[in-house]
């Protein structure tokens, strides 16, 4: 063959392999993301959203931040974003506020979030849980050491992982039984609770409301927690996951 032809068909080669691996990874560009945190200051909502921010950003998403869960009654930004990312551990939501942050996942933006910035945020709104799909109660022990199970090996979040090791708050919560459970763990019952000894609980899940797809992580107490390479990798994959609601 001739060389410059060779040459050729191995540079074309690396750009399609590079061309696949953007392709792959890029299942957020040009996605519109609404990022709100606040709340209960023990979980660092600013140094998570912080730590997040650039990898959504070097996916190509559009994000916009906000401190305030005021954004939520704002009909045009809630109309137009893909997904939502919340980190806002209790406080409380106006009716507003609420209807508008449901109206968006119903109508087909997806949600995505973590511990207690999603799943244990405006603990008088029900319908705010019912959307998530579960509610933490406990965490015995406080921080303890767990592992963490993957429960299904085909599903995208958590295909490839394996069992895991934290050393953080193992939550206890309300689970919602039509979630699909992608990992879970099981408590020793220790932290003064021995009557849930051999529980399996849900700790990565995902699920739909109405139109929107919705994910959530138990793990990650502080921004650390991330340092936990699987901790981490399940949450970039739920996010990817669920900013596509639209596309469907
Ligand atoms: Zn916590």
């Amino acid at each position: 063959m001739n060389p410059m032809r060779k040459l050729f068909i191995v540079l074309a080669a690396i750009v399609c392999t590079t061309c696949q691996t953007v392709a792959q990874e890029s299942a957020l560009k040009g996605k519109k993301v609404l990022f709100v945190y606040g709340g209960w200051d023990g979980h660092e909502p600013k140094q998570c959203h912080d730590l997040l921010k650039p990898w959504l950003q070097e996916q190509g998403a559009i994000v916009y931040s906000y401190d305030k869960l005021d954004v939520y009654t704002d009909k045009e930004m809630m109309g137009k974003v893909d997904l939502i990312i919340q980190t806002w551990t209790m406080g409380s939501i106006s009716g507003e506020q609420e209807r508008g942050l449901l109206e968006a996942v119903r109508n087909g933006a997806g949600i995505a979030g973590w511990h207690g910035g999603l799943g244990d945020s405006f603990r008088n709104n029900t319908e705010y849980q019912f959307m998530v799909g579960g509610q933490w109660v406990a965490h015995p022990g406080g921080k303890v050491d767990y592992d963490v199970n993957i429960k299904d090996k085909k599903d995208p979040v958590t295909k490839g992982l394996k069992t895991f090791h934290m050393k953080s708050e193992q939550y206890y919560m309300h689970v919602d039984p039509s979630v699909k459970v992608l990992a879970t763990t099981t408590f020793n019952g220790g932290g003064d609770a021995p009557w849930i000894k051999g529980v399996v609980m849900p700790v990565v899940w995902k699920k739909y409301y109405g139109k929107g797809r919705v994910f959530y992580s138990s793990l990650c107490h502080d921004a650390n927690d991330f340092e936990v390479p699987e901790a981490f990798e399940i949450m970039k994959r739920g996010i990817e996951w669920a900013a596509q609601s639209k596309e469907n």
